[in-house]
C-alpha cells in the first residue's frame, strides 16, 4: 500500500513446492488495488522451456524461410542478369546469334529486350562494316594500280597484288624510305605528310622498260588527323608508248612530204632559173616533179584513208565476194610488174573456197598492197607463190617470196605507221611505209587477222585470214 512493487525474483516455497509471488499496486477507477500474483516455478520452467522451444522453431521456419525466399528472390534477378553477362561475352566474341529469351515484363524483360536490340544493331552494322572491306579488299585486289599504304612512321601496313606485279616482285615489304630510295623518287615522309588534304604528289619512275607514275596522298581519321601515306602506282608504259607514237607520226608525215616538197621546190627553181630553154631537160624536171606529186598525192592518199579507218568513217561496202576470184585477179592484175622483174608469180587454189561477206575494194586494196611488197622487195628473178586455202572457218591467203626478207627485230614493227626497214629503199620503191598498217586495219575490221614470218636473205610469207561468215 505503500506503493512498492514486490521483488519479482524472490521465491517463496510451499508445501514443498517453490512459488514465484510478487504484488503490485494498481490504481483504478473505482479504487486503488494489489495485484498478487503467485506462480509454480516447475510449471514456470516448463512454460518458459515450452514458450523458447517454440520461439527458437519459429526462428529456424522463418531463417529457412527467409534463406529459401532470398535464393528463390535473387534467382529471378541475377539469372537474367547473368545470361546476359554472358551473351555480352559471346557478343564480344563475335557470336551474335540466338537472342535472349524476354522472360517477364519488369525493369530486367526490358533490360533484356534491350540488350537484344543492341546485339541485333551491332550485327548489322559489323555485317555493314565488314561487306564494305569486302568490297574495297575486292576492288583493292583486282584493281589494275597498285597500292601501297604506309602508317605514319612509314611502315607498309597494305599492298594489293598489283602494286608487286607492277614492281615485279613477289612480296613487297619496304617502308616509305627503302620505297622512295629504291626507286629514286626523291620524297620524304616529311614532303608527303605535309601535304594539304586531297592534294596529291606525283612522280614518274621507271622500272625496266615499263613507266609507272606514283600519286601520293594522305588518308585521314573521322577528326581528318593524318593516319598515313597511300601510294598509287599507275603504269603508264601505253600512254607514254601513244604518246610517242604521236610525236614520230607527226615527225613523220612532216618529214615525208618536205621530201618531195624539197625536189619540187628546187626543181621548179632550177627550170624558172633558165633550164627551161632546153626542152630536154625540162621534160626530165617536170616528170621528176611530176613522180614527186604523185607520191604527195599517193602519201595523202593513205593518211586520209587511216584517218578515216581511226575515226570509223570508213564506208565498208559489204557483199557476196569469191575470195579466190579476187585473189587471182589481184595476181593477174601485178603479173606485168613480176614479169618486168623477170619474177615468176604463180597462184594455187587449195580444196573449194566459199563465198566470203567483206567489201571487194578494200579486200583488193589489202592483197594488192602484200603482193606489191613481194615483188618490190624481192630480188629481179625471185619467185612468188600465192597459196588461197580455207580452214574450218576462215579462208586464208598466203604470199610467200624469196626476197630480202625482214630481220627478227623488225618483224614486229612492220605494220606500224611509216615503219620501213629500209627507208631509203622502201622510199625508192614508191613506198609510203602506210600500207601493211592500212592492210591491218582493213583485215581487222573484217574480223580477220594478218600475220608474218620471214627470215633474212630467204624469204617472206605474209598470210591474211578472213572468216567465212563475217
Ligand atoms: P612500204 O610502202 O614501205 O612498202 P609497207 O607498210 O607496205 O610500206 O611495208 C612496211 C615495210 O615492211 C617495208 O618498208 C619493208 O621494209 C617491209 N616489207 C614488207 N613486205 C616485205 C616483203 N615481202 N619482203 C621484205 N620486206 C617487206
Amino acid at each position: 500500500m505503500a506503493g512498492k512493487p514486490g521483488d519479482k525474483k524472490q521465491l517463496m516455497s510451499f508445501n514443498g513446492r517453490d512459488f514465484f509471488d510478487y504484488a503490485r499496486p494498481l490504481k483504478l477507477a473505482d479504487g486503488d488495488f494489489i495485484m498478487y500474483f503467485r506462480y509454480d516455478q516447475k510449471e514456470w520452467f516448463t512454460l518458459i522451456d515450452h514458450f523458447s522451444r517454440f520461439i527458437l522453431s519459429s526462428l529456424m521456419v522463418a531463417i529457412i524461410a527467409a534463406l529459401m525466399l532470398g535464393y528463390v528472390l535473387s534467382k529471378t534477378i541475377t539469372t537474367p542478369i547473368v545470361n546476359i553477362m554472358h551473351k555480352a561475352r559471346k557478343v564480344a566474341d563475335g557470336d551474335f546469334d540466338q537472342p535472349l529469351e524476354v522472360k517477364s515484363e519488369d525493369e530486367i524483360g526490358e533490360l533484356t529486350k534491350t540488350f537484344n536490340y543492341m546485339a541485333a544493331t551491332l550485327k548489322r552494322n559489323l555485317v555493314e562494316i565488314s561487306s564494305e572491306k569486302n568490297k574495297v579488299e575486292t576492288i583493292l585486289n583486282y584493281m589494275t594500280d597498285g597500292i601501297i599504304a604506309f602508317n605514319q612512321k612509314g611502315e607498309q601496313i597494305h599492298i594489293n597484288p598489283s602494286a608487286c606485279n607492277i614492281l615485279g616482285l613477289d612480296e613487297c615489304d619496304y617502308d616509305f624510305e627503302t620505297f622512295s630510295k629504291k626507286y629514286d623518287m626523291g620524297v620524304t615522309l616529311e614532303e608527303v605528310s605535309y601535304l594539304q588534304d586531297l592534294s596529291t604528289k606525283e612522280k614518274d619512275i621507271a622500272i625496266g622498260d615499263r613507266f609507272i607514275r606514283v600519286y601520293f596522298a594522305l588518308f585521314t581519321d573521322e577528326e581528318k588527323k593524318t593516319e598515313g601515306i597511300i601510294a598509287v602506282l599507275h603504269d603508264i608504259t601505253e600512254q607514254q608508248k601513244l604518246e610517242r607514237m604521236r610525236r614520230e607520226f607527226v615527225a613523220n608525215v612532216s618529214h615525208e612530204l618536205r621530201t618531195p616538197l624539197t625536189s619540187i621546190k628546187s626543181y621548179a627553181e632550177t627550170l624558172l632559173d633558165g633550164a627551161m630553154e632546153d626542152r630536154e631537160t625540162s621534160v626530165r624536171f617536170l616528170s621528176v616533179i611530176d613522180s614527186e606529186a604523185d607520191r604527195m598525192t599517193r602519201l595523202v592518199k593513205d593518211l586520209l584513208q587511216l584517218s578515216r579507218l581511226d575515226n570509223q568513217q570508213m564506208q565498208w561496202n559489204m557483199e557476196e565476194v569469191h575470195f579466190a576470184e579476187l585473189v587471182k585477179n589481184c595476181v593477174e592484175k601485178l603479173q606485168i610488174n613480176a614479169r618486168n622483174k623477170e619474177q615468176q608469180l604463180e597462184s594455187f587454189v587449195i580444196g573449194d573456197i566459199p563465198d566470203i561477206k567483206a567489201d571487194r575494194d578494200r579486200i583488193e586494196q589489202v592483197v594488192i598492197n602484200i603482193l606489191g611488197n613481194a615483188i618490190k622487195y624481192t630480188q629481179a628473178g625471185g619467185r612468188i607463190t600465192v597459196y588461197i586455202g580455207r580452214t574450218y572457218n576462215h579462208v586464208y591467203v598466203k604470199i610467200a617470196d624469196n626476197g630480202i626478207g625482214i630481220p627478227k627485230e623488225d618483224l614486229s614493227r612492220i605494220f606500224e605507221r611509216f615503219y620501213r626497214v629500209d627507208k631509203a629503199r622502201s622510199r625508192e620503191m614508191g613506198g609510203t611505209g602506210l600500207g601493211l598498217s592500212i592492210a591491218r586495219e582493213i583485215v581487222e575490221a573484217h574480223n580477220g587477222s594478218i600475220s608474218v614470218s620471214s627470215e633474212v636473205g630467204k624469204g617472206t610469207e605474209v598470210t591474211v585470214r578472213l572468216p567465212i561468215n563475217g
